[in-house]
């Protein structure tokens, strides 16, 4: 199985099966970046982080994308989410990426913040969001194999997509503080 890629995207292109259906944008492609690696997403990428809470507030369970065998570091779990279309924030290109991928409906999600990680050339949002109505997350599109809800301590024990799995741990504190924050103003800066 793949998953030995060098870094948050592999250095080989996906192959698109043509029989599945497979939702494209204008920022479909690879970035060759200063950092010596080659990331998906000519005008960035961005993913969302959508976490269930319990009725004191507490993350239970977040969804995550079972990566389709023939994508980046096939085989390994990460957030839906994916290359951003040109002129297209990074909210926008999350909570779209997140519909078609995984029939997340943008209705039932409510955004709480935002994490960037930079890069030379390129960078990846983390969307994080709270559910405010039920979502029933499925795989609808080819690069996806399963989504589903995870609870939030079996998170670590799948094997991650690398970039997910180094962040995580920051993620799972900021969803946390968010039940101790849940009424402040949302917090859309980036981390750095
Ligand atoms: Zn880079």
């Amino acid at each position: 199985m793949p998953g030995d890629g060098p870094g948050p995207t592999g250095t080989s292109a996906p192959v698109v099966p043509s029989d599945v259906p497979h939702h494209r944008t204008a920022g479909d492609g690879w970035v060759e970046c200063a950092c010596g690696r080659r990331h998906w997403g000519r005008f960035g990428a961005a993913g969302l982080l959508l976490a269930r809470r319990d009725a004191s507030g507490w993350p239970v369970a977040v969804v995550l994308q079972h990566r389709a065998p023939w994508s980046d570091q096939g085989g390994t779990w990460g957030l839906p989410g994916g290359a951003l279309a040109p002129d297209e924030d990074a909210v926008t290109g999350a909570l779209r990426e997140a519909a078609e991928e995984a029939g997340i409906d943008p209705d039932h999600v409510r955004v709480t913040g935002t994490s960037v990680l930079r890069h030379p050339d390129w960078s990846y949002t983390t969307v994080l969001a709270d559910e405010t109505a039920p979502a029933e997350p499925a795989a609808t599109d080819a690069e996806s194999v399963e989504v589903r809800w995870v609870p939030v301590d079996e998170v670590a024990a799948l094997p991650l997509l690398t970039a997910f799995g180094d962040a995580w741990p920051d993620l799972r504190r900021r969803l946390e503080a968010g039940s101790r924050a849940a009424r402040s103003a949302d917090d859309g800066s980036p981390a750095a």
